[in-house]
């Protein structure tokens, strides 16, 4: 079986998400309804996609796409550290039981 890119996920508090070395978003098309009612838009920092994101995510780390993952993971053969705050938490179980 192939190793999985992520090999650890964590909840980190939001300051420690701003050191983050990229945010991982959902891709987005133009026109569509956005995946949850607030979402803001932007653009992958590696590819140019089109991406969607929660409002509260870190700031200052690279933004980029589920499809460059890979890429990312290329550099990592020890596997991604995936990190996610509280707030993200909440709101994906939020979105699980509506
Ligand atoms: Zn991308």
């Amino acid at each position: 079986m192939e190793k999985p890119m992520i090999t650890k996920l964590s909840v980190i508090s939001d300051a420690a998400a701003e050191d983050c070395n990229y945010v991982i978003c959902m891709p987005y098309t133009p026109g569509d309804k956005p995946m949850m009612v607030g979402n803001l838009f932007g653009k992958c920092s590696k590819c140019d996609q089109d991406i969607q994101f929660r409002p509260h995510i870190p700031k200052k780390p690279p933004r980029i796409c589920l499809a460059c993952i890979p890429e990312v993971a290329k550099n990592h053969p020890e596997g991604i550290h995936g990190t996610v705050t509280a707030q993200v938490l909440k709101e994906v179980k939020e979105r699980m039981e509506s």
